[in-house]
C-alpha cells in the first residue's frame, strides 16, 4: 500500500495521524457518551482542507483523490468513527455527485461551500422500501412551473439534523417513464420537511434520521442529474462510498487491534503478559494479517478510481473483506480484554459497536456476496 502514496498522500496522512491522536482520541469516548456532535473538529478539519477533499483547487479543494480520502477516513475511524461519517456524509455522499455531474454554478455554489466548511450536507438516497435496490424508491418530484414538488419518505440519513443541504433522490411522476429519476439539492429547512432523529448502538454523535418531505418545493435550478444518468451517477458513486466505508473498517479494526496489542501487554496471568499465550498472540497475528490485506485492498480499488478505471468489483470485493474483518478484529479485541471488554470503560466496547455499522452500511455483506455470484455465473 505504501507505494500507492505520493509524497504529498504521504504529508497528508502524518498530518492527519497527528491531528487525530492530539485532538479527537482524547475526547472520542466523551463525544460518544454524550451523543455530541463533534462541530469544534469538524471546523478544524475543513481548515485542514479534508471537507474538499476530492475537489480540485479551483473549487476550494486539495485534490487528493480516492487516495487521500481513504486517508482521512482511515485515520478518523482509528479514534472516532462517527468523526469519520460526520466528515464523509458532506466531503462524499453530499459533494462527490456534485463535482461530477453538477453545473459550474452548482460547483461554486455547494462544492466549494463544503470544501471551505462552510456547508454541510447529506444524501437522502435509502427508503424503508427499497433499502439497496435503489431504482425501487417511491419518493416522488413532480414539475410544478419552475419547481420540482417532493414527497415521501428516507430513511437511516446520516447527519440530516446538522446538513445544511440534501442531495435527495427520487422518481420523477409526470410522464412516468421508467428510468425518470432526479437527483436534487434541497435546502434541509425547506418548509415541509421534518427530520426525526432516530437513536442507535454506535456512533451516536453523528444522527442517523428520518427525512419526511411534504410537498417541498425545490427550485429546478437545483436539479444535479436527471433520467437514467442520475441512476448511473448515483450507482458509480455507490461503489466510490463503499471505499470510504472500506477505509472506516480499516480504521476500526486498527483502533481495536491497537487496544488489543496493549492491553495484553499489560495484563498478567498465571505470572506472565497475555501476549505471551499462543492463543493470544494468534489472535493478533490475525489482526494484523487481516488488517494489512484489507488496507491493501481498499489503497488498491482507491489507486484505480483515481486513474479513472472501473472499480464497481473491486470496491465490493474490498469493502466486504474489510468490514467482515473489522467485525472480527473488534470481537476478538474484546475477547482479548476479557470482563473489562464488555465493559463500558474501556474503548474497546465503542469500537465493538461502530465495527457493527461496517457489515450493514453501502451495502450488506450478503448483497455484496450476491454481487459476487454474479459475476462468477452463479446467478443472473
Ligand atoms: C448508521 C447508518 C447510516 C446510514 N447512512 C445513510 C445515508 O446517509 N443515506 C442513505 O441513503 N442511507 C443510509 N443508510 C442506509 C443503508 O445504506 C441501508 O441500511 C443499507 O443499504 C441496507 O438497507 P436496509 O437497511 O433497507 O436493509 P434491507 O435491504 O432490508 O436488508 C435486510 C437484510 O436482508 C438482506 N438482503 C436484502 N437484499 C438482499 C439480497 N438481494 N440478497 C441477499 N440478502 C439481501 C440484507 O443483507 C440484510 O441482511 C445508513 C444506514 C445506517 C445503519
Amino acid at each position: 500500500m505504501e507505494n500507492l502514496l505520493t509524497d504529498e498522500t504521504k504529508m497528508f496522512q502524518q498530518m492527519m495521524h497527528r491531528f487525530c491522536e492530539k485532538e479527537i482520541k482524547p475526547v472520542a469516548g466523551e463525544i460518544d457518551e454524550k451523543e455530541e456532535y463533534p462541530s469544534e473538529i469538524l471546523a478544524k478539519l475543513a481548515e485542514m482542507g479534508v471537507g474538499g477533499i476530492l475537489a480540485p483547487e479551483q473549487y476550494g479543494g486539495s485534490g487528493l483523490g480516492w487516495v487521500g480520502a481513504c486517508i482521512a477516513m482511515e485515520e478518523l475511524a482509528r479514534v472516532s468513527a462517527a468523526a469519520a461519517l460526520a466528515v464523509g456524509a458532506t466531503s462524499f455522499y453530499f459533494a462527490y455527485p456534485i463535482l461530477v455531474a453538477g453545473s459550474e454554478e452548482q460547483k461554486e455554489k455547494y462544492v466549494t461551500a463544503a470544501a471551505y466548511g462552510e456547508k454541510t450536507g447529506t444524501l437522502a438516497l435509502t427508503e424503508s422500501g427499497s433499502g439497496p435496490d435503489i431504482a425501487k424508491i417511491e419518493t416522488t418530484a413532480e414539475t410544478k412551473g419552475d419547481s420540482l414538488v417532493l414527497k415521501g419518505s428516507k430513511m437511516s440519513v446520516i447527519n440530516a439534523d446538522n446538513a445544511d443541504e440534501m442531495l435527495v433522490f427520487a422518481r420523477m411522476t409526470n410522464n412516468g417513464q421508467p428510468g425518470d429519476f432526479v437527483l436534487v439539492a434541497v435546502d434541509s429547512k425547506s418548509p415541509g420537511i421534518v427530520i426525526r432523529k432516530v437513536p442507535k448502538m454506535g456512533m451516536s454523535a453523528v444522527a442517523t434520521c428520518e427525512v419526511d418531505f411534504n410537498e417541498v418545493e425545490v427550485a429546478k435550478e437545483a436539479v444535479i442529474a436527471s433520467g437514467m444518468e442520475s441512476l448511473k451517477l448515483i450507482t458509480n458513486a455507490l461503489d466510490c462510498f463503499r471505499l470510504v466505508f472500506g477505509a472506516v473498517s480499516i480504521g476500526i479494526l486498527q483502533g481495536a487491534f491497537e487496544e488489543a496489542l496493549s492491553y495484553s501487554q499489560s495484563r498478567m496471568a498465571f505470572g506472565k503478559p497475555i501476549c505471551a499465550f499462543q492463543a493470544v498472540g494468534f489472535y493478533l497475528a490475525d489482526m494484523y494479517k487481516m488488517g494489512r490485506v484489507a488496507r491493501n485492498m481498499i489503497y488498491q480499488a482507491a489507486f484505480k478510481a483515481d486513474q479513472g478505471l472501473d472499480i464497481s468489483l473491486d470496491a465490493q470485493v474490498a469493502k466486504l473483506y474489510a468490514s467482515e474483518s473489522c467485525m472480527w478484529v473488534a470481537d476478538r479485541s474484546l475477547q482479548i480484554h476479557g470482563g473489562y471488554g464488555f465493559s463500558v470503560e474501556y474503548p474497546i466496547s465503542r469500537f465493538f459497536r461502530e465495527a457493527r455499522l461496517m457489515e450493514v452500511g453501502e451495502g450488506t455483506s450478503e448483497t455484496l456476496k450476491e454481487t459476487i455470484l454474479v459475476r462468477l455465473g452463479l446467478q443472473t
